[in-house]
């Protein structure tokens, strides 16, 4: 791995001529008393000491609505297009190590198996800048996943803020690639131990023995007592960086029309109503469990990996103040 170090006083103008290069850069930006992940025009813009954004970066690759193609009559047959793939590039830049390893996991889930084309055109054009936490709050729990809060998973290039300056790493040959354009931005620097720059974010729960008491959880007889404040609204789902369900809805008349994705959760009673009026998860308990499962057990036996990264926004979000955390501690106590 190549290390660089950017001065203090360098990183706005590297941002600034990231954006004069035509680039699109996706930072995280003060909005009254949250922070977004929003477009920049200027580096004055862009929140530098947060601990996490109200919601990830996810929607740069995977929208909360994108069409999918239109659709046209020509006799009998029906003519596709697809949408083109984006001209720029998008730098996500500022991303917290839990949303790098977030990506990571919506890599292996859309571009594993049978590539995601809508996916992927955004997954080619967008470069990943990660940042390590210099600190953390009660809500994050990224170690207890498996993650550190300096992991540089996911991203291209990762930041450090040390007293000299930006330490970057040089993670992907895409990565390479923006700091070689960029070059006059960066020194030569030498390896350095993160470890004092990095927050220390305590274990809330120990996954291996989660691993092993989860696996025999779906009859657990405290998912109804667990779920009781959860009214199924959803906002822990589309808060998520790692959650990929979605609906497909049309939108045509009789000579063409359009087809669209839009996130979608299985906390919605509607989520998996069949046609017949037939819902095997009729009740919010069964939904809250699924949520559950699906992050600690089922995308394990299915990628081998755990998807929640502990960011901690579901819990941060949740109207009905339900926490994560209680209840994977709640599955561990039996
Ligand atoms: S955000 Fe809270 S209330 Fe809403 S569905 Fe999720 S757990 Fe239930
Ligand atoms: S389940 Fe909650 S804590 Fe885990 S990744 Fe999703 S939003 Fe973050
Ligand atoms: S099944 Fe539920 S928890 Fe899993 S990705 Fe879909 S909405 Fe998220």
């Amino acid at each position: 791995m190549e290390y660089k170090l950017i001065k203090l006083e360098k990183i706005q103008d590297f941002i600034n001529a990231l954006i004069a290069s035509g680039k699109q850069v996706l930072a995280p930006k003060q909005k009254k008393e949250k922070v977004f992940f929003s477009l920049v025009g200027s580096f004055d813009e862009i929140a530098m000491d947060y601990i996490q954004t109200a919601f990830s970066a996810k929607s740069a690759v995977f929208p909360k609505c994108e069409e999918l193609y239109t659709f046209e009559k020509n006799g009998k047959d029906t003519i596709l297009h697809n949408p083109p793939a984006p001209e720029n590039d998008t730098i996500v830049f500022g991303m917290r190590p839990c949303d790098g390893a977030a990506f990571d996991y919506l890599t292996t889930f859309f571009l594993k198996e049978n590539p995601d084309y809508h996916f992927k055109m955004r997954y080619d054009k967008t470069i990943f800048v990660g940042l390590t936490c210099s600190s953390g709050d009660e809500f994050c729990f990224c170690t207890s996943v498996g993650i550190s809060p300096s992991d540089t998973r996911g991203s291209d290039l990762m930041l450090t803020k040390t007293e000299n300056g930006y330490y970057m790493e040089i993670i992907t040959e895409k990565g390479k690639k923006l700091v070689e354009q960029f070059s006059n931005f960066f020194e030569q620097t030498e390896q350095i131990d993160k470890t004092k720059y990095t927050a220390n974010i305590q274990k809330r729960f120990d996954s291996s023995a989660l691993k092993e008491k989860i696996s025999g959880a779906f009859n657990w007889e405290r998912w109804e007592e667990t779920s009781l404040p959860c009214f199924g609204c959803g906002t822990c789902a589309f808060s998520c960086p790692t959650c990929t369900c979605f609906d497909i809805q049309d939108e045509a008349n009789l000579v063409g029309g359009a087809r669209y994705r839009i996130w979608d959760t299985c906390a919605l009673g509607i989520f998996t109503k069949h046609a017949s009026g037939h819902n095997p998860r009729e009740k919010q308990s069964e939904r809250w469990r699924n949520r559950i499962l699906h992050k600690f057990l089922y995308t394990d036996e299915q990628f081998g990996t755990l998807s929640c990264v502990g960011c901690g926004r579901c819990i941060r979000n949740c109207p009905a103040e339900l926490s994560i955390i209680e209840q994977v501690n709640a599955i561990m106590e039996g």
